[in-house]
């Protein structure tokens, strides 16, 4: 079958792959809709190219950024179910505020301050409420 050229609408993605009707689906890498970008490629322009497959299989584990879990509440999140068992993961948080270090470890403090629960709870809600679609529709996958 003849392959086309795909591009994710995202601007931000910038994904492009290779496939053959790939009319309907979304983008193999962050879900957003696909718009056909070369109908006709040459064979050199496809051997550079990824297949849908390749791309979707790829993404069973998406690695992520400590930052990006702990902007999202999730570090907090997990942080309030390990402390029950005397445990965390820590985080050294640079100046900057990028992160240098994350490692699990034996803490004698329980829950976190009226502050951080509250920071917490919007960031969770926040991470809910943007993700609660493509979550249902991931689940059913
Ligand atoms: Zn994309």
């Amino acid at each position: 079958m003849e392959q086309i050229i795909y591009k994710c609408f995202n601007s931000n993605c910038k994904c492009v792959f290779k496939g053959s009707n790939k009319d309907g689906l979304r983008c193999p890498k962050c879900k957003s809709t696909i718009k056909h970008f070369n109908f006709n490629p040459t064979q050199e322009e496809l051997s550079k190219i990824p297949a849908y497959k390749e791309l979707k299989e790829n993404q069973t584990v998406n690695k992520k950024s400590w930052q990006e879990f702990r902007d999202n509440g999730l570090l907090w999140w997990i942080n309030m179910i390990l402390h029950t068992f005397g445990w965390s993961i820590v985080v050294d948080v640079e100046k900057d505020g990028t992160i240098s270090n994350a490692y699990p470890a034996r803490v004698k403090y329980r829950g976190f301050g009226g502050d951080y629960n509250s920071i917490g709870y919007k960031q969770v809600s926040k991470y809910m409420l943007d993700n609660a679609e493509y979550l249902e529709k991931e689940s059913r996958e």
